[in-house]
């Protein structure tokens, strides 16, 4: 068993500014990053909206955006083991229990920042095609569908920023949405309307991924006519929406009806020594920049809670 003062799961923007904010207050924290620093960030093209890291000449990638925050959490003192966190006993207080794949740890103060994960359709023929036509990353996975078709799931940000990176490589970009409106914000409203590749399908579900081998289209209904009738594609972007990754925190601290887990203003859980930031308590706003707020935060009360065991 390995003992740690301080543990940080996740190592997306919360992590990682958990991570720099607890090193420099010489805690000596050691981050479970997952398999690949960066969470969600590090598979995101470009981030136009973090303060600070933008210039008109190139607006920073997210690996680039990541891979700055890691460097400069290490650079205090921060260590990093890649490994993925597969249960935990919180429910004797402190030191409290980890194990991941490879270890086992006790830590005297956690800060649980593991994000969320892509929703999935659910329908027949998703799971089977993915990676062969089915994805839920353009950024990862964009390029291979050069010259080709394409259709995108979802109206908010997500499926507007992703469908607008695909028109990069995609031949036509088609956007299904369940309503006849939008969710994304304005901006992103605009550039999706004002691209040649991009054509909209509202009012639409998809029952069904069809292929033979490979996507070839889905199987659509419109929910106003009732009309159904089959999309041919190469490839499918789902965007739909996220869930968190607490399911190794079931019934260790509360979670709302959601799987969120529940914090305070002071980023606490309902385990005292236990706090969470970032998209795993965070079903509103979702942004580095709010990520990078509360990761500070959480990092900030831990010390203080620290500080008062002592
Ligand atoms: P989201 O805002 O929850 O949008 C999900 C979209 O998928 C909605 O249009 C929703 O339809 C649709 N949807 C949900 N479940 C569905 C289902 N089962 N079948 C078909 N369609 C379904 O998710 P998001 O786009 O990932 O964005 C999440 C958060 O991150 C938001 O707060 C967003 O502002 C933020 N974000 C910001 C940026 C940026 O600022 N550049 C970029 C990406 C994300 P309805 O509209 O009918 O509900």
């Amino acid at each position: 068993m390995e003992k740690e003062r301080v543990i940080i799961v996740g190592s997306g923007p919360a992590g990682l500014t958990a991570a720099l904010y607890a090193a420099r207050a010489q805690l000596n924290p050691l981050v479970i990053a997952g398999l690949m620093v960066g969470g969600q960030v590090a598979l995101t093209h470009e981030i136009e909206n973090y303060p600070g890291f933008f210039s008109s000449e190139k607006t920073p990638t997210g690996p680039e955006l990541v891979s700055l925050m890691q460097e400069q959490a290490a650079h205090f003192g921060a260590r990093f083991e890649y490994d993925e966190v597969i249960e935990v006993d919180f429910s004797k207080g402190a030191p409290f229990y980890i194990k991941t794949y490879g270890k086992e740890y006790q830590a005297d103060a956690v800060i649980l920042t593991a994000g969320a994960s892509p929703k999935h359709m659910n329908v027949p023929g998703e799971e089977e095609y993915i990676g062969r036509g089915v994805s839920y990353c353009g950024t990862c996975d964009g390029f291979f569908f050069r010259g080709k078709d394409v259709v995108v799931i979802g109206g908010g940000d997500s499926a507007m920023e992703e469908g607008i990176f695909l028109t990069r490589f995609a031949n036509k970009v088609e956007v299904l949405h369940r309503r006849d409106e939008l969710r994304a914000g304005a901006a992103l409203q605009s550039r999706a309307f004002a691209n040649e590749k991009m054509s909209f399908v509202w009012n639409t579900v998809v029952d069904e991924v069809v292929g033979n081998g490979v996507v070839t289209g889905i199987n659509v209904t419109n929910i106003k006519t009732g009309e159904a009738r089959t999309i041919k594609t190469d490839g499918v972007f789902v965007f739909i929406g996220h869930y968190p990754n607490t399911k190794f925190l079931e019934g260790q601290v509360a979670m709302d009806e959601h799987g969120y887990i529940i914090t305070d203003e002071l980023m606490r859980t309902n385990v005292p020594g236990i706090f969470a930031a970032g998209e795993i308590q965070d079903p509103i706003y979702r942004q580095v920049a709010t990520s990078v707020g509360q990761g500070s935060a959480a990092a900030i009360q831990l010390e203080r809670w620290l500080s008062a065991q002592e």
